[in-house]
């Protein structure tokens, strides 16, 4: 089977992008991506797709806003950045998707609500009736509520596995997690030129485990474990994950023609289906 036409017919959609991709690293938002972004999104939901944005960069842009020269060392410092830079970033999207004729609406979720079936089933709520009405939903970790001596109780941990779980929880059918590198490869492509991009992943084997190493970015918490590990959890409820190069977010638009960009996770689709997707957060 080829699975990439199967992406065309994709309606619900996450996007779920870094901090890298939307600051710089001073903390400075990347307008240009930004703007870019928004109208690829703005395009999608034109043409009838249903998308939620899972974006990173509060803390970034908390940084770039205050000018700072030294990333914070310390869980308070690092949540009052949140604070600052969430308000920048949805300012800067509501800016951009208005050009586009769009709307867009913020979701910050803790771990504890998706654990609690009554939270659950509110949040969700208000991912359908806010996709019913065209609005884009705008999610992040509300890392200022998130702190460090709940890290196992409230912490989501990254957005990496937000997006994941966003994914299951609205049924998405398609991931796309945008990144600073290409795809899937047998090993770091920053350290080693012959690395081998992985096109198409249909099963996860303990030597991908090692493939992924531990590298992150700047800001971000997520590095190519913790997109393997996203891809693990949506495939396994029946959500298909393209991880790919999000320089140029004008790429959504290949992706969805089936085109063989980036490295695409297979979904498992014989989920049984529950009310709220089936994802078990702590798996
Ligand atoms: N929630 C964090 C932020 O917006 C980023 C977490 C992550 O990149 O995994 O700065």
């Amino acid at each position: 089977m080829n699975f990439r036409k199967r992406i065309k017919s994709a309606k619900r959609i996450v996007i779920k992008v870094g901090s890298s991709m939307v600051t710089y690293k001073n903390g400075h938002i990347n307008l240009e991506r930004i703007d870019n972004l928004s109208r690829a999104i703005s395009d999608m939901v034109n043409s009838g797709k249903e998308v939620v944005l899972v974006s990173s960069g509060a803390v970034s842009a908390g940084f770039g806003k205050l000018r700072l020269k030294e990333k914070p060392d310390n869980i308070r410092e690092t949540q009052a950045l949140s604070a600052i830079g969430q308000c920048e970033l949805m300012h800067i999207y509501s800016k951009f998707f208005g050009e586009y004729s769009h709307i867009v609406g913020q979701i910050l979720l803790t771990r504890d609500v998706l654990e609690d079936e009554h939270l659950k089933e509110n949040v969700c709520n208000t991912f359908e009736l806010l996709l019913k009405k065209g609005v884009i939903p705008i999610v992040n970790e509300n890392d200022s509520v998130s702190i460090d001596e709940l890290e196992n109780i409230a912490k989501l941990g990254d957005n990496d596995n937000l997006s994941a779980l966003v994914s299951s929880l609205i049924n998405a059918d398609l991931l796309i997690i945008l990144s600073d590198i290409e795809g899937f490869y047998d090993c770091d492509p920053r350290k080693n030129k012959n690395a081998i991009m992985i096109k198409e992943i249909r099963e996860f084997t303990e030597e991908m485990e090692k493939y992924a190493g531990k590298a992150g970015s700047d800001f971000g918490t997520g590095g190519m474990a913790t997109k393997l590990k996203a891809a693990k959890t949506a495939t396994s409820v029946g959500v298909d994950v393209i991880l790919a190069s999000g320089k140029n977010p004008c790429i959504i638009r290949n992706i969805l023609r089936g085109e063989d960009v980036g490295s695409l996770f297979v979904a498992n689709k014989n989920r049984g289906e529950d009310k709220y997707g089936k994802f078990n957060i702590n798996g």
